[in-house]
């Protein structure tokens, strides 16, 4: 996508002359302009674009409401009491014990609080340290399913390795195995799994997981999971990968407060797995950011602690906006692909577009348009493989319903106008 003008855009022509990892960053999320600077993602980019015009944001995912009261309390109270210096370096002992209770009680899984389990400055910065801290060669690859979430390509380049892609197609964005097969080397250092799957929604299959986890032991690789969305799930209860056999001893398991209790403002993650494995993330990762967040891990404690129906709850709620959202835009001339998880739905909207041009028009031109902000699928893919997505956006369900009708309402309107 080309840049936007200012106030948008970062100041892209002060950058162009420093050398740096930066430019391999930005280029790697597919963020390095043609004239060499490089551009906010796509999600700062599209909410600027959204707060400017007025128009409905379904395009970067965060909730319009806040979560449950017990946890919004419980960090006033944690910031009442006294809670505000750093935290201990894993993470302060209540949320490492409650991250610990949460996987025994939804997945059966133990890790021990003290050497298994780290809280990180949200899952970015989990998946972050991972990469940095796992990766050693050039030669080393990480294996992704594309679309991707934006922050693994950068990380990868970042950190210097190759990033293979496994493509997921529409309409269900399932991988085909045999893909799969020949991603995964011997040159393999990570397979990084999100599951549910952003921007997709897709839900993996349990072939797929299995798979995921043979490839990973015969090529020696090592499996790292981004599972923020794990209680968003509208079918089956979500499976970790660490839970499948075999898998344990070679996978680091990442997940985040942000989605689950409408906080990603907050920036509450962690990564859990084989101490060794944990220690080598925690190496970097304390001069990422060192600590974060010491009264919202309190909190967040608070919240991995509540009842199970408040986590069949969040689901339930997202499962009706996911419904709402899919009739809307089928009425509107796009066609849907149902979300088995996550907060995203994407359509096709070739009905719904001028000849000649992609989505990443369509999504720009959108706001003016009918006043409503979605995304491009070609945000999350490579450039030699955006063609293979040209056509297709991705919508926000976290959103109020009455917001979520609005937009349905806006989106209606398209078809009237002149493309
Ligand atoms: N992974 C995926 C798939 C995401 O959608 C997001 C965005 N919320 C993140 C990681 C980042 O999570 P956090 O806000 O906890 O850093
Ligand atoms: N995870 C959010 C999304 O996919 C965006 C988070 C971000 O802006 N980095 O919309």
């Amino acid at each position: 996508m080309a840049a936007l003008d200012p106030p948008y855009a970062c100041n892209l022509s002060a950058m162009r002359e420093i050398p740096g990892a930066w430019r391999r960053t930005a280029q790697g999320a597919g963020l390095l302009s043609d004239t060499g600077a490089a551009a906010p993602t796509i999600f700062a980019e599209m909410s600027a674009l959204a707060a400017h015009t007025g128009a409905v944001n379904l395009g970067q995912g965060f909730p319009d409401e806040d979560g449950p009261a017990a946890v919004l309390d419980a960090a006033r109270d944690a910031i009442s009491s006294g809670a505000n210096q750093y935290a201990p370096g894993r993470g302060v002992a209540a949320l490492r014990d409650a991250v610990a209770d949460h996987q025994q009680r939804f997945y059966g899984l133990t890790p021990d609080p003290d050497t298994e389990i780290l809280i990180t400055a949200g899952a970015t910065e989990a998946l972050a340290a991972t990469l940095l801290a796992l990766i050693d060669s050039p030669d080393d690859e990480v294996v992704v399913f594309e679309p991707y979430y934006d922050s693994y390509a950068a990380c990868v380049a970042l950190a210097g390795a190759r990033l293979v892609t496994v493509p997921l197609r529409w309409p269900d964005f399932q991988p085909d195995l045999d893909d799969l097969s020949r991603a995964v080397t011997d040159h393999t250092r990570i397979i990084l799994v999100n599951d549910p799957h952003n921007p997709t929604g897709a839900v993996f299959s349990a072939a797929t997981r299995q798979e995921i986890v043979r490839l990973a032991e015969r090529h020696d690789a090592i499996v790292v999971t981004d599972e923020v969305y794990e209680h968003l799930v509208f079918g089956e209860p979500h499976v970790p990968l660490a839970t499948l056999a075999g898998a344990h001893e070679r996978t680091l398991s990442i997940s985040s407060a942000g989605k689950t209790f409408s906080t990603t403002g907050w920036k509450i993650g962690w990564v859990s797995g084989p101490a060794d494995l944990v220690d080598a993330v925690l190496a970097v990762k304390q001069f990422l950011t060192y600590v974060n967040g010491t009264p919202f891990q309190h909190a967040i404690a608070a919240g991995l602690a509540l009842p199970d129906d408040f986590f069949s709850g969040v689901a339930a709620a997202l499962r009706a906006k996911r419904d709402l959202l899919g009739v809307g835009l089928e009425a509107a001339g796009f066609t849907v692909s149902r979300p088995a998880g996550s907060y995203f739905t994407v359509a096709d909207a070739r009905a719904l577009m001028a000849p000649g041009t992609d989505a990443a028009d369509f999504c720009r031109a959108l706001p003016e348009r009918v006043g409503v902000v979605a995304i491009p699928l070609t945000a999350f893919v490579s450039r030699p493989h955006r063609a293979d997505y040209a056509t297709l956006v991705r919508f926000a369900a976290c959103k109020r319903e009455d917001v979520i009708a609005d937009a349905a309402g806006r989106l209606a309107g398209l078809a009237g106008l002149a493309r």
